[in-house]
């Protein structure tokens, strides 16, 4: 294999998306030099714009996809090779591409994402979404269609019931509430409504991605390589109707190309099946001859330095399981922001060995926090939202406005631990400063979310 070595790189990162990208940039920034390969199997790489620290822990920020020539341009030293690695030879130090060429490196990190977790693999009927091909897929199959059964409760399929439009869409939810990974019932309640009203003619400016993709160039190939993950918004920009020209639910009788039993029985027809249960990390070609800790859920286990098991290979984003002692306050959810976050500290991680430098583990890490949007309500997550882990020690306490906004604060031992806030509640500031400050608030009770009581001024 030597002979084929084509060329060693100081820093070696694989994949396109925003971990692997933000990694390029902060190690870039940091060691102008430096030396850097991105190796990416997609043909574009995703970019963070607008970045905006809204508070201490929350982050906002446009994703933009981009050639990579954009990456090029903007970091002269930086190489970008395109093809997907095929496979790791960690005693040598190296990576071989599909297109067999061998590359070695000094530190590598790993961010190859993940792809969907299919309920069944090679089926035509059963589809997952994960990048801008499987998403316009998705459309095609969608404009023929009169019903789909979506199944899953992630973000993923409480967007897609929500958009799709002029089709009958059957919602399989093994869950007792909808939007089991983010709420609780009385906010799966809350949005319920929602999907049965008339969505809001002309959509608000849409503030992040617009997923357009170029047509392949002629004589291009039509070979299949994962993509980065798409994100918020994901469906802007693709029409998301089916086949009916209205909107409500219709029966039809008659024959459907595939079948689905679900657990309590009833099986329904339908034209395809999307399958939206969560993603498996795409680990594979570097496992073979290796020796990684791989965590229950299939990610590349990494520590409080984003270090995998083997010697100078970093792992971030949705491919890696974070298997350092958390924060109580912190959990790892497959997130965009999270992806930026692991990739920015692998960056600083990796800079900080060659530099000889200490570094400790990012104050991003301490407090879980995450603003997206669901049925077009802002959603503020902060901390132990759902009670994760808490067991009976938890209290909570719920104000709910229909149509308007839902805040629940999740109390443990007389102190903040986590909240779900729905709407324009203006709260996230002072929560996230509770929950950080740990303050002992048994003593205001119940007051803590009187409306009447204006609680910045009540702990200012
Ligand atoms: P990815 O974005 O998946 O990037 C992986 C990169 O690795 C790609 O460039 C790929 O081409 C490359 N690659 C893979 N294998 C190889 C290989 N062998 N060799 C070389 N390159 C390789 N998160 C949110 O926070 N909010 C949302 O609203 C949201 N909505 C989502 C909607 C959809 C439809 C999907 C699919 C995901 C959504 N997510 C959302 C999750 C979010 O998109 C991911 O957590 C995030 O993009 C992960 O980033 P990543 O860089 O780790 O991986």
């Amino acid at each position: 294999m030597a002979e084929r070595q084509e060329k060693t790189f100081k820093f070696v990162i694989v994949g396109g998306g925003i971990a692997g990208v933000t990694c390029v940039e902060q190690l870039t920034s940091q060691i102008p030099s430096g030396d850097v390969a991105l190796i990416t199997a997609g043909p574009h790489i995703k970019a963070v714009t607008n970045y905006k620290q809204v508070s201490k822990t929350l982050e906002e920020f446009d994703v933009e996809e981009k050639p990579s020539s954009v990456l090029e341009e903007k970091f002269p030293d930086l190489t970008v090779i395109h093809s997907a690695v095929k496979s790791l030879h960690t005693e040598t130090h190296s990576v071989e591409t599909a297109d067999g060429r061998v590359f070695g490196y000094e530190k590598l990190c790993i961010c190859s994402g993940g792809r969907p977790n299919l309920l069944m693999k090679e089926n035509p009927y059963v589809l997952g979404i994960r990048d801008t091909d499987s998403a316009q897929e998705f459309q095609k199959h969608l404009c023929k269609a009169k019903r789909i059964v979506v199944v899953g409760n992630g973000g993923i399929a409480l967007e897609l019931v929500y958009e799709v439009e002029g089709c009958e869409v059957i919602w399989a939810v093994k869950d007792k509430a909808i939007g089991n990974t983010f709420f609780d019932a009385g906010a799966a309640q809350f949005l319920i409504p929602s999907l049965e009203a008339d969505k809001p003619e002309v959509a608000a400016p849409c503030k992040r991605t617009r997923y357009t993709t170029e047509e392949p160039a002629p004589g291009a190939s039509q070979t299949f390589t994962p993509g980065s993950a798409l994100g918020p918004d994901w469906h802007e920009g693709i029409a998301l109707r089916g086949a009916q020209q209205v909107r409500q639910f219709v029966h039809v009788l008659g024959s459907w190309p595939v079948y689905i039993q679900l657990t309590n029985g009833k099986t329904f027809g339908c034209d395809f099946v999307v399958s939206a249960t969560g993603v498996v990390p795409n680990t594979e070609p570097f496992l073979h001859g290796n020796n990684f800790s791989v965590a229950n859920d299939g990610g590349l286990q990494v520590d409080d330095h984003m270090m995998t098991s083997e010697p100078d290979v970093y792992a971030a984003g949705d491919v890696c399981t974070a298997c350092w002692k958390h924060s109580p306050l912190w959990q790892q959810m497959r997130l965009w922001t999270q992806a930026r976050q692991m990739g920015w500290y692998a960056g600083r991680c990796m800079a900080a060995e060659v530099l000889s430098e200490p570094i400790e583990l990012d104050f991003c890490f301490e407090l879980f926090s995450h603003i997206t949007k669901f049925f077009n309500y802002k959603v503020v997550l902060l901390g132990k939202f759902n009670g994760q882990g808490l067991g009976p020690d938890q209290e909570l306490l719920v104000r709910c406005t229909k149509g308007q906004e839902y805040v629940k604060v999740v109390v443990s031992g007389g102190r903040m631990v986590g909240a779900v806030l729905i709407g324009e509640t203006d709260l996230e500031e002072t929560f996230e400063n509770l929950i950080l400050n740990q303050m002992d608030l048994t003593p205001y009770g119940e007051e803590l979310l009187n409306p009447n009581i204006d609680i910045e001024d009540y702990f200012d």
